[in-house]
């Protein structure tokens, strides 16, 4: 999710809040179909008035999640709102099954702590008894009955023990007290399935919102499943058994022009540029591509090279760095070793060896 398609909304206990911009696609379809009932316009204002509260439920519900995270030694860099839910972005999760555990759970007890507050409210302070109440479109008098009414929706949807549900995780949580995490996930994948063909064919006959659904939960499992292999098998290495020594060189005043000579011979995904024999920087195969369109032959490699990319530690291990380099797309990384330069990482060398060490297990 591209944070520039994004609108920033605030920062909450340091963590990014952020609604996508096709969010205002769900609003425009409210208006247009509440228009379409022939509502008033107070009434439609209603309507988009109900979401956008809705909406600040399940940033309430990411939140909960995010700070029983970060309680439990997570990182949450933000959240960000869809129009089919929240999602938040943890750079690092905990994983014992018992910190899963909590983790899940506290995202549906904050909407269940909300679907309280707002029943007492109505029993108490609400001036229009729920018998009084009329349900064709939402007014301001059942306004906090239907607010009620989505939460215990948003938990009981949430529940649905498959990924990437919250009822999926906490599902996997309680079988890893009893089984591997590669095995639990497995099981919680298989359900999850299930599920979903179910979602998808009864969206065929009732809604096609369940189909979308149906195909996010299949997804959500492979996604997850196959998470958690890479987590499995790479569990024992470290960025030391895969670093490459014999890697392409270019040196930084070298031009563009030499770079892409040299570019369809080399196996790697891109070049080690080097100043005066030191490491200066990497040029990827795309980076390459674009400085060609951008300076031409004669533009020097030093211009377009990527100086920037945080080196990793030869001692890291992989499936850590695993993540990083799938999180913010980055196919080549310097190593480093007592400040000393060591080699590269190369993405593919690194799928190539889970490959291999999975096919040999
Ligand atoms: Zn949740």
């Amino acid at each position: 999710m591209k944070s520039r398609y994004s609108l920033k909304l605030g920062k909450p206990f340091g963590i990014q809040v952020s609604v996508h911009w096709t969010f205002s696609l769900l609003i425009a379809w409210i208006v247009l179909i509440s228009a379409s009932r022939g509502l008033e316009t107070t009434q439609i204002l209603m309507h988009v008035l109900f979401v956008l509260a809705l909406f600040v439920c399940v940033v309430l519900h990411e939140l909960g999640h995010s700070l029983a995270a970060i309680r439990l030694g997570g990182e949450v860099k933000s959240i960000i709102l869809l129009p089919i839910g929240g999602m938040a972005q943890m750079s690092k999760m905990p994983e014992k099954p018992k910190e899963e555990f909590i983790v899940s759970a506290a995202g549906p007890l904050v909407n269940i702590v909300i679907a309280a507050v707002l029943w007492v409210y109505l029993v108490t302070l609400h001036t229009t008894p729920v018998s009084q109440m009329e349900f064709e479109s939402i007014t301001m008098k059942n306004f906090p009955l239907m607010l009620l009414a989505a939460n215990l929706f948003i938990v009981v949807f949430n529940l649905i023990p498959a990924f990437p549900m919250d009822g999926g995780r906490l599902f996997r949580s309680a079988l890893s007290i009893r089984m591997s995490r590669l095995k639990a996930t497995q099981i919680a994948k298989d359900i999850g399935q299930v599920f979903a063909i179910f979602f998808i064919i009864a969206g065929l006959f009732f809604n096609p919102f369940l189909v979308i659904i149906g195909f996010f939960i299949l997804l959500g499992a492979k996604g997850e499943h196959e998470m958690i292999k890479y987590q499995d098998v790479l569990k024992n290495y470290t960025v030391e058994d895969i670093i490459s020594t014999s890697y392409a060189e270019l040196d930084a005043e070298d031009n563009l022009g030499k770079a892409a000579e040299e570019l369809i011979h080399i196996p790697d995904n891109g070049f080690v540029v080097k100043t005066d024999g030191q490491y200066s920087g990497i040029l990827t195969k795309n980076d390459l591509i674009n400085g060609l369109n951008a300076h031409g032959k004669e533009g020097k490699v030093q211009d377009v090279m990527r100086n920037d990319i945080k080196p990793v530690t030869a001692d890291t291990p992989l499936f850590e760095i695993y993540q990083h380099m799938q999180k913010n797309r980055l196919y080549l990384l310097p190593v480093f070793s007592d400040d000393q330069f060591k080699g590269i990482l190369d993405l593919e060398n690194l799928n190539e060896f889970f490959l291999i060490k999975k096919a040999l297990v």
